[in-house]
């Protein structure tokens, strides 16, 4: 189909939550294709999802093998992927255990309940969140995502959270009460506009955390996984949470939610306690075992780091050239342009130059390379992004 019968199918069928501007059919590296054969360079990766880059040749051969080889089997039974994947990524992290679901509103679900749980016997339940998160779209996520523009128009919505100020501890000191379970962040908030917590902040928290014996969550659905140059967002500070969650780029596409959790909270739940019928399937598992293959023999996240600083460079120097450019933020390649006018606009520009990348809020736009981008795509992009602030902004033409 060309993209203007996708889109009519869409108008006639598809609820209108988003607003996309172009199909796309096929996606190589950190290219992809439209229906017409044009190509763009994706600066979205799926929103964070191919951090490995699209169709990653190891991937897909994953994929394949494995959906001809079991492709789901449910959690009535053991699978191996689903074991060889919970060691992995509790060797990477906390030394605990996980469980799986499909994606990151889910997983910060179970990571709520399963604080819930802990708590319930001292009749702890409400957890902190901050102002400007993002942790999903269902009910009590829609709660705990301190922003008005999400959870207008829904209420009445879930009880249990209660609101902090970002990177200000006092604020959370605050909030706590005898009712308060768990503090639950993004080391970096990324749809709310690209903040990164400090070191002093997240380690602020730990001690308080601690102190007033409660449970430090992490919501690393994007910030995970390489994207900031960590492999862990908190890493960026001394700190490690008591659980965190992952969904975005964990299987490349096939989703996937996981909550992980140190060893202190890992026998919490007990059967019948939380469930989900996809979770952790072979299909989903075998996917994530070779994403996490592929960051680990390409050394993504030492790439990330690299790059991130070579592209926060290169835009940099609009902030300098251009008045209405405001700051660049960010970390890795998790990198947010901060503009004065609609950060919509700027996306839109890219585009007609053949950039694809998103906003983050009203003010910035938003990018999110794969971590195995080249010096050299980078430096496409940033003529890409050059040309199209310079059709916003200049004063030559
Ligand atoms: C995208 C995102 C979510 C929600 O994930 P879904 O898979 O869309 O439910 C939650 N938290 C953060 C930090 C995210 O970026």
């Amino acid at each position: 189909m060309k993209t203007n019968e996708i889109i009519e199918k869409y108008d006639q069928f598809v609820m209108h939550t988003y607003a996309p501007a172009v199909a796309l059919t096929k996606g190589k590296g950190s290219k992809v294709f439209a229906p017409e054969g044009m190509n763009y360079l994706d600066f979205t990766s799926g929103i964070s999802v191919h951090n490995v880059g699209h169709c990653h040749p190891k991937v897909v051969e994953a994929i394949q093998q494995q959906a001809a080889t079991l492709s789901h089997c449910s959690n009535l039974f053991f699978n191996e992927q689903q074991a060889l994947l919970a060691e992995r990524l509790s060797r990477l992290s906390l030394n605990g255990k996980c469980f799986f679901c499909n994606s990151g509103a889910e997983a910060n679900e179970a990571m709520v309940k399963l604080a819930r749980l802990w708590g319930h016997d001292q009749g702890k339940y409400e957890v902190i969140t901050f102002y400007n998160s993002f942790h999903g779209r269902t009910l009590a996520m829609l709660s705990a995502t301190a922003q008005e523009k999400v959870q207008k128009g829904f209420d009445p919505l879930p009880v249990g959270f209660a609101y902090a100020e970002f990177n200000n501890l006092e604020s959370v000191k605050e909030a706590i009460n005898e009712k308060t379970v768990a503090v639950m962040l993004e080391a970096v908030q990324a749809e709310g506009g690209i903040h990164p917590a400090t070191p002093e902040f997240m380690e602020g928290l730990r001690a308080l955390c601690d102190e007033k014996g409660l449970l430090l969550l992490c919501d690393e659905v994007q910030c995970g996984l390489g994207r900031t140059g960590k492999l862990w967002g908190w890493q960026h500070s001394g700190i490690r949470p008591d659980a965190f969650t992952l969904a975005k780029s964990i299987a490349d596409g096939v989703p996937m939610g996981v909550l992980v959790a140190n060893p202190k909270l890992s026998d919490v739940f007990q059967p019948g306690n939380h469930a989900s019928t996809f979770g952790g399937n072979p299909l989903a598992s075998a996917a994530a075992l070779a994403v996490l293959d592929v960051i680990e023999q390409e050394g993504l996240v030492q790439q990330s780091e690299k790059m991130g600083k070579l592209f926060k460079d290169g835009l940099a120097l609009f902030v300098e050239k251009y008045e209405q450019v405001l700051e660049v933020r960010g970390t890795g390649l998790l990198v947010g342009l901060v503009v004065e006018g609609r950060a919509k606009d700027v996306v839109d520009a890219c585009r007609d130059m053949w950039l694809l990348c998103c906003v983050a809020g009203e003010h910035v736009v938003r990018f999110l390379p794969p971590l195995n981008i080249t010096e050299s795509i980078l430096e496409e992009a940033l003529e890409m992004i050059g040309d199209a602030l310079n059709g916003l902004f200049g004063e030559d033409d």
